[in-house]
């Protein structure tokens, strides 16, 4: 348990979803920096979406405001906050009138559209990123998400729920997108966030595992831009994304025996 935790917790009162030590440990950093009302929000937040994500929130059901805040034993107030949040994330959606929804889960063609629309964009983020010059830091953030995703994925609990492998689906999400951000290209880069494709794959395939080779195809990846070699970086990415997009497929086909990484 993490020193901080007590704070948070007798500010929420029981905080009885603040059990984990991967939480506390968040929730602690989060009470050295932000006020008592950014804590609660974020702690709202994290615990809505560690429902959606393990599907303890059914895809598609409506959520009741008011059932969901007793539970959490907040008020709706920081409630509204984290759903907005969530709405951003592509985890919930709001309709005048009925409210917010969790999403439904998506149909493994559109997963595929997905797959190829970045296939087509996430190449060219490479190339630009292995050409730009001037900043040389991106390498290094970027291997430092690899030795993460490394040392996560080795950890066996981190199969299952979300609690456990949310730090490897926030590492692979970085990685995206940091890449993303380098191009330089900011509709690009809205683009692919709006894709949400880390949050759409991750709730979907979460139980499956996750594939080692990832790491592996995210360090060649590294290597090309760290080196400025934008043809070998963009040739890099695209094989990572048609690996990850196959090892989908096989998911998809074959039952559920592996995970594709993404
Ligand atoms: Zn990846």
């Amino acid at each position: 348990m993490d020193g901080k935790l007590p704070l948070v917790r007798s500010s929420l009162g029981e905080g009885r979803w603040l059990g984990s030590g991967s939480f506390a440990k968040d929730a602690g950093e989060a009470a050295r920096r932000l006020p008592y009302r950014q804590i609660l929000t974020e702690s709202v937040y994290e615990a809505v979406k560690e429902q959606i994500m393990d599907l303890e929130m059914a895809p598609g059901s409506r959520i009741n405001m008011d059932q969901l805040a007793r539970q959490l034993r907040v008020s709706t107030t920081p409630l509204r906050e984290a759903l907005s949040r969530l709405e951003s994330d592509g985890l919930v959606t709001r309709q005048s009138l009925r409210g917010y929804s969790v999403v439904s889960l998506p149909a493994w063609e559109d997963v595929l559209e997905m797959y190829n629309l970045r296939i087509l964009l996430e190449p060219e983020t490479a190339r630009a990123a292995a050409a730009a010059r001037g900043d040389d830091r991106l390498p290094g953030l970027l291997r430092a998400t690899v030795g993460q995703m490394s040392e996560l994925s080795a950890v066996p609990v981190l199969a299952g729920h979300y609690q456990g492998y949310r730090a490897l689906f926030n590492t692979d999400t970085f990685f995206h997108d940091a890449i993303a951000e380098s191009s330089g290209n900011k509709l690009v880069r809205r683009t692919l966030a709006s894709l949400h494709a880390h949050a759409l794959l991750y709730r979907v395939w979460y139980h499956a595992g996750f594939a080692a080779e990832t790491v592996r195809e995210h360090e060649a990846v590294i290597d090309a831009i760290a080196a400025h070699k934008p043809g070998a970086a963009a040739k890099a990415m695209r094989d990572h994304l048609e690996r990850s997009r196959d090892r989908f497929l096989e998911v998809a086909t074959n039952g559920e025996e592996s995970l594709s990484g993404a």
